[in-house]
């Protein structure tokens, strides 16, 4: 088969993308993805919810901030606020059937070869020959497990969990304190363990107003909740600054080491909240040059090494603008669809429907506004 703009992954990313170049006219494309629309977040621990609000603010020049696209809205069809992964993917498949999308599912893309004019995918079923290549590969499907060694054998990762009633046991380890480090300590602590977590990071105490960064209110708000509530029977023990680089095994313990050379031992297997890994990075490494962890990209989101390869989705970051939610990356759907549509003589932008996605603020071409700051 050949397609003019192959788009790897058919998450909020991906069928964002789709509805987008379907909208702006351009119709040459397909969406491969390795399961179903919305595979992601079908995957979630059953009691996670949305951290970001949803609410049928479309109309008002005010998309919903979980919106993938400028005319639709999960709370509107959904009817929900604090969505939880699988509603998402509902919302997802019911958006990508609406645009008739040209999504083809169970399409695994396991290797990448540059050719002279373009891109040759290898799928199982078929080859794919594109010119223009859209990672929308996302995150969670590549839980970051090995940077503390004997994590792989020995950790269980946020990612991994499917609902936190799994873990028997009173007591709990976490090892990571982001948002995924205190939501899952959140669910624990409400199931009435007694965690503790380790971390040498936490969004609690950062000072940015960046959400990237900082908790988030939502989470922020869950947990000083959480801990003036004295009926609740569960607590949450937080170590600062302690970084573990190694997990072991003996006598159905598990040694929990730190780098400064001191060893915690605990009962129950450490729960992993160690962030995930760009998928791009795995699947195509050399498509993409990366400074720590990174991967370089240009004024469009487009490798510096190798042209006509796009990166879309939470692993954005461009001038130090980290585009990891939804309402950020969605902005940069509607200008990499018009970059591509420059290059190519035979494809052409609707100018009145670009211009609406600006009005409605879905187009950012401009990285340089966007610090998140907030002087109050
Ligand atoms: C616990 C948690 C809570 C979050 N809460 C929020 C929130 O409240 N608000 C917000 O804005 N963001 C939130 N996020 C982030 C948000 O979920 C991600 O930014 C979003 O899922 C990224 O979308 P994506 O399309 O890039 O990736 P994904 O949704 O992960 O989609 C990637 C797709 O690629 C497919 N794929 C992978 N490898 C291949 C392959 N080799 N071949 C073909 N297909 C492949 C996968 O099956 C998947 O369907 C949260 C994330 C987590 C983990």
């Amino acid at each position: 088969m050949d397609k003019k703009i192959v788009i790897i992954g058919a998450g909020a990313a991906g069928i964002g993308m789709g509805i987008t170049l379907t909208e702006l006219g351009v119709r040459d494309f397909v969406i491969l993805d390795k399961d179903e629309v919305g595979n992601s977040f079908k995957n979630w621990p059953q009691e996670t919810r949305f951290i970001t609000p949803s609410f049928t603010s479309n109309g008002f020049g005010m998309s919903d901030l979980n919106a993938i696209s400028v005319d639709t809205s999960p709370a509107f069809t959904l009817g929900k606020e604090r969505l939880s992964g699988k509603d998402y993917a509902k919302y997802l498949d019911l958006a990508a059937k609406e645009y008739q999308l040209p999504v083809f599912t169970n399409r695994k893309v396991q290797k990448i070869v540059k050719k002279k004019n373009g891109y040759l995918l290898e799928t199982i079923q078929e080859e794919i020959f594109t010119e223009y290549l859209i990672f929308a590969m996302g995150e969670y499907s590549f839980p970051n497990k090995s940077w503390i060694a004997g994590g792989k054998e020995h950790g269980i990762h946020y990612g991994e969990v499917d609902s936190w009633r799994q873990f028997s046991g009173d007591q709990q380890t976490i090892i990571g304190g982001n948002e995924s480090g205190i939501d899952a300590a959140l669910n624990l602590a409400e199931l009435g363990k007694k965690v503790t977590l380790y971390t040498n990071t936490t969004g609690l105490t950062a000072k940015k107003a960046d959400p990237s960064i900082r908790l988030s209110p939502f989470t922020r708000q869950k947990f000083f909740d959480f801990k003036t509530n004295q009926a609740v029977k569960g607590e949450i023990q937080i170590y600062q600054d302690i970084s573990i680089k190694e997990i072991s095994r003996k006598a159905k313990k598990y040694n929990l080491i730190t780098t400064d050379g001191h060893t915690l031992q605990v009962e129950n297997q450490p729960i992993l909240c160690t962030g995930f890994t760009n998928g791009a990075q795995i699947l195509a490494p050399d498509l993409f040059l990366y400074q720590a962890d990174e991967a370089q990209l240009n004024d469009f989101d487009e490798s510096i090494i190798s042209p006509n390869v796009f990166l879309i989705g939470p692993s954005v970051c461009n001038q130090g603008v980290v585009f990891c939610y939804i309402y950020k990356f969605r902005q940069r759907f509607a200008m990499i669809a018009e970059e591509i549509a420059k290059r190519s003589n035979d494809l052409s932008i609707n100018q009145q429907r670009l211009s609406y996605y600006k009005d409605e603020s879905f187009y950012l071409d401009d990285c340089q506004n966007c610090e998140v700051n907030c002087e109050c």
